[in-house]
């Protein structure tokens, strides 16, 4: 094996088809998948060795593997983290992230706006192991100031917000974390690292479902903490190598190849949301549209100031509540109904009897998400081709 190799110096496309390349002795150009469970050791003395960590090598595919390690170092200069861990999907890295650091005592505060794992695992999850949670209004600053405790030791966000994408102020809320004395954990699936670095905007830990954009092409599942040495170190290793969430070996092989045309992708996918907006937002059967890449959106200043460019996501209201949603849905032929998002096809959702289904009315109407609310998740079809399946499906409304 030769040196794990650094590209952290170039600019990140050059960081997502080169960091952490890790060749071994036959010199292949695509990354090698390590589909192996364990290693064997040269002496009985290597291996004590290499379990007082005085040996630095592998010791068992829970704790690192070679392939993996890839990952997380490609992810690990994309990001300008210090240490990384992958895990074997987006909700073991959201749970390892909030919970490993956590004790009965603890308090967390969160933006109600969260994908609905993640809210369960806040509500419902860390109450049962006596950790409270506040949830609060994402864009209201004096709601997270007035959520924060003595014993609040984490807050937690996603921005852009599923469904109904609101952007919060990532350094504002970082500010207000830190003087509270807790760290701040950003979900970052929506913005991708393409467009937004929340580390680089205060943020102490980022999370991603690599399910999405980083995978991009329908795959396989996976996710990724990022954060400081110390953090990893004091609150995630020994959590993961004793619980086990860790990513496959395949999957990181998989992601590995995704990472080095998500630059790519990301920024077509952009561009066809940005287009496709403009077109829908002046369409008669939309009451409402919401993409951060628009003038329009209501924190347009907050977007400019955190992030590279709007979404590959757009949300928008269709009218005649959940019917007219459903004959939207039914109507297309390119994008298709599912539930997921960061595609290369592009995909369409009804959070309100979906991804949202579990909350009660009041707390979905408290999001914004109305019964003709729809999630768009740009693919990489042409533009014109989205455009005129749009048309003929709303048509149809
Ligand atoms: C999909 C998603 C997750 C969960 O990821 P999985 O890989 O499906 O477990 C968490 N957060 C956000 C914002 C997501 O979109």
């Amino acid at each position: 094996m030769s040196e794990v190799k650094s590209a952290a110096r170039y600019r990140p496309e050059t960081r997502l088809v080169h960091s952490g390349t890790l060749r071994s002795q036959f010199g292949e150009t695509s990354e090698a998948l390590f589909l192996t469970q364990g290693f064997v050791y040269d002496s009985a003395e290597q291996c004590e060795a290499r379990f007082k960590g005085e040996d630095p090598g592998y010791l068992y595919s829970r704790f690192s593997n070679p392939t993996v390690g890839m990952f997380e170092r490609r992810m690990i200069e994309l990001e300008g983290a210090e240490a990384a861990r992958a895990t074997a999907t987006g909700m073991a890295a959201v749970t390892t992230a909030v919970l490993a650091p956590l004790k009965a005592g603890d308090h967390v505060v969160a933006a109600k706006a969260l994908f609905g794992s993640c809210r369960y695992v806040v509500e419902d999850l860390l109450p049962r192991y006596g950790i409270s949670s506040t949830l609060v209004d994402g864009l209201d600053l004096d709601q997270w100031k007035k959520a924060m405790r003595p014993n609040t030791k984490s807050c937690f966000l996603e921005s852009p917000t599923n469904p109904t994408l609101d952007v919060l102020d990532i350094s504002a809320i970082a500010e207000i974390t830190h003087k509270g004395g807790a760290r701040l954990i950003v979900d970052n699936v929506f913005a991708t690292p393409i467009w937004q670095s929340p580390l680089s905007l205060g943020a102490d830990v980022v999370v991603y479902s690599a399910t999405k954009h980083i995978d991009g092409q329908g795959r396989c599942l996976g996710g990724v903490i990022l954060s400081s040495e110390a953090f990893i170190a004091e609150h995630i290793h020994n959590f993961m190598r004793q619980t086990g969430p860790s990513m496959s070996p395949f999957n990181a092989w998989v992601l590995l190849k995704g990472l080095e045309t998500l630059g790519v992708r990301v920024r077509a996918q952009t561009e066809t949301a940005g287009k496709l907006a403009d077109v829908l937002a002046k369409h008669p059967k939309i009451s409402r549209l919401i993409y951060p890449g628009r003038a329009d959106h209501p924190q347009a200043a907050v977007v400019k100031k955190q992030m590279g460019a709007g979404s590959t996501l757009i949300g928008f209201e269709v009218k005649g509540g959940k019917a007219g949603a459903f004959r939207c849905l039914n109507a297309l032929k390119l994008s298709r109904i599912s539930n997921n998002l960061g595609d290369a096809k592009s995909l369409v959702t009804h959070p309100a009897t979906t991804t949202h289904q579990r909350l009660t009315p009041e707390a979905r109407a408290e999001l914004g998400i109305s019964e003709g609310f729809i999630r768009y998740s740009a693919g990489l079809e042409h533009v014109d081709d989205l455009i005129d399946d749009f048309a003929q499906a709303l048509d149809k409304v």
